[in-house]
C-alpha cells in the first residue's frame, strides 16, 4: 500500500489495513507505552495479506508486548550507569556515544532503548547539555571515537548534523565518528546531497553503521542511498538483530548478509535481542542463536560473516557469543572444527614428508 507520511497510532494502522478493528483497544495499550510509527517505505513493503509478514513484525504493534518478564529490563544493556553527562555513555575507554536525540523515523517493537525513545521519550539534548557533553568528549583525550546514537541521528537536518560535526572537527584526539542509523533503509530519500555533505564536513574517517534485519528491507531505492554514502567516501558496516520470526532462520540470514555486501555494507554485529520490556516473543536462545551462525560458516562468504554479539545487562559491554571453532586439547594443541564441523589437530598429527626428510 503506499501513504504519503509514517503512520503513528494503531487507527492510522487499522486505516492503512495493517490491523484489524477489534485489535484496536488492545494495541492502544500497547502505544501509550511505546512509540508507534511506521515509514511510507516500510508500510510499502508489508504484506498485509501474510500473517507472518517479517516486515509488519518489526513495526506494527502487537499486543505480546504488554507481558513483561521479570528478567526484562527498562535500560537493558546499561546505559545510565556509564553516563557521566546526558547523552555521553562511556562505557569503553577510547570511545563513546553521544545521544543527542531520542527520535526515530520507525519505532522497532523490539527496540532496546524502547524506554528511552520516542515522543515520551527522552527527547533532544539542550543547547546547555549538548556543550556539557561536548565539554566531556574535549576533555577526555582518550575518547578516539563518536558514536552518534539515540534516537536515530539522521532524523537531525542537515543543518544540525553539520554543526554537530564542526564541534567534533575542533576535537584533534577524535578520529573517527560512527552513526548507527536505520534511515537509509527506513527513509531513503532522507540521504540527499545536502546531509551527504553534513555527514564528511568534520574531515575524520565516518562509518556509517546500518541497522537492517531482513534482506527485503535492501530495496533499491535503500541500496540507492548507500551508494550516496560509500560514493562520497563513506565506509559501511551492518548491524542486525537475531529475531524470532523474521530472520532467524539460515536461508534469511545468509540473504541479509549477502545484500548488505552487494550494498557494500560490511556485516559487523549480529546482535542477540536485548531484555527490553515486552520483547520476549522475538527472543531465541543463546543455543538457536549459536547454531543459526556456525550455519552461515562456509555457506556465504567471509565477507559475509558478522559477529555474533550479547550486550551484557549491567553495561558490562558486548562479549562475542558465537561458539568457536577452536577447542584446547593437550599442551600446545587444539583442535579446530572446519565449516562442516569436523575437528582437525592443530598442528596436525600426521608424518609430512618434511619430517621425514629430517
Ligand atoms: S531505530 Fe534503533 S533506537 Fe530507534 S526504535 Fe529502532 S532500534 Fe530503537
Amino acid at each position: 500500500m503506499n501513504v504519503h507520511r509514517s503512520l503513528k497510532s494503531p487507527e492510522e494502522l487499522m486505516a492503512a489495513g495493517l490491523v484489524p478493528p477489534e485489535r484496536l483497544a488492545g494495541l492502544a495499550e500497547v502505544a501509550s507505552r511505546y512509540a508507534v510509527a511506521v515509514t511510507p517505505a516500510m508500510v510499502e513493503l508489508i504484506d498485509p495479506a501474510d500473517p507472518d509478514d517479517p516486515i509488519a513484525r518489526q513495526f506494527v504493534p502487537s499486543e505480546a508486548e504488554l507481558t513483561i518478564l521479570p528478567e526484562e529490563r527498562a535500560d537493558p544493556i546499561g546505559d545510565l550507569a556509564h553516563s557521566p553527562v546526558e547523552g555521553i555513555v562511556h562505557r569503553y575507554p577510547d570511545r563513546v556515544l553521544l545521544k543527542a536525540v531520542h527520535v526515530c523515523p520507525v519505532y522497532c517493537r523490539f527496540c532496546f532503548r524502547r524506554e528511552m525513545v520516542g515522543p515520551a521519550g527522552l527527547g533532544t539534548l539542550s543547547g546547555q547539555a549538548l556543550d556539557a557533553a561536548f565539554n566531556y568528549i574535549a576533555s577526555h583525550a582518550e575518547i578516539w571515537e563518536v558514536i552518534l546514537t539515540g534516537g536515530d541521528p539522521l532524523v537531525l537536518s542537515a543543518r544540525r548534523l553539520g554543526e554537530l560535526m564542526a564541534r567534533l572537527a575542533a576535537i584533534p584526539h577524535v578520529k573517527v565518528v560512527r552513526f548507527h542509523t536505520r534511515v537509509p533503509v527506513v527513509e531513503p530519500e532522507r540521504v540527499d546531497e545536502a546531509l551527504v555533505r553534513a555527514l564528511k564536513s568534520c574531515g575524520k574517517a565516518v562509518y556509517v553503521a546500518l541497522h537492517a534485519n531482513h534482506p527485503r528491507e535492501l530495496t533499491p531505492a535503500a541500496r540507492a542511498a548507500c551508494a550516496r554514502l560509500v560514493d562520497n567516501g563513506i565506509a559501511m558496516v551492518s548491524q542486525s538483530v537475531l529475531l524470532k520470526g523474521v530472520n532467524d532462520d539460515p536461508q534469511t540470514l545468509a540473504e541479509l548478509m549477502r545484500a548488505f555486501v552487494e550494498t557494500r555494507v560490511k556485516p559487523y554485529y549480529l546482535h542477540h535481542p536485548d531484555l527490553a520490556p515486552g520483547t520476549s516473543h522475538f527472543r531465541l536462545s543463546i543455543a538457536e542463536g549459536q547454531a543459526l551462525v556456525a550455519g552461515l560458516r562456509g555457506r556465504i562468504s567471509g565477507l559475509c560473516q558478522p559477529a555474533y554479539v550479547l550486550d551484557i545487562p549491567g553495561g558490562h559491554g558486548k562479549a562475542d557469543i558465537g561458539l568457536s571453532a577452536v577447542r584446547p586439547m593437550e599442551e600446545g594443541c587444539y583442535s579446530v572444527a572446519d565449516y562442516r564441523g569436523e575437528e582437525h589437530a592443530y598442528p596436525p598429527r600426521e608424518k609430512t614428508g618434511l619430517d621425514e626428510k629430517t
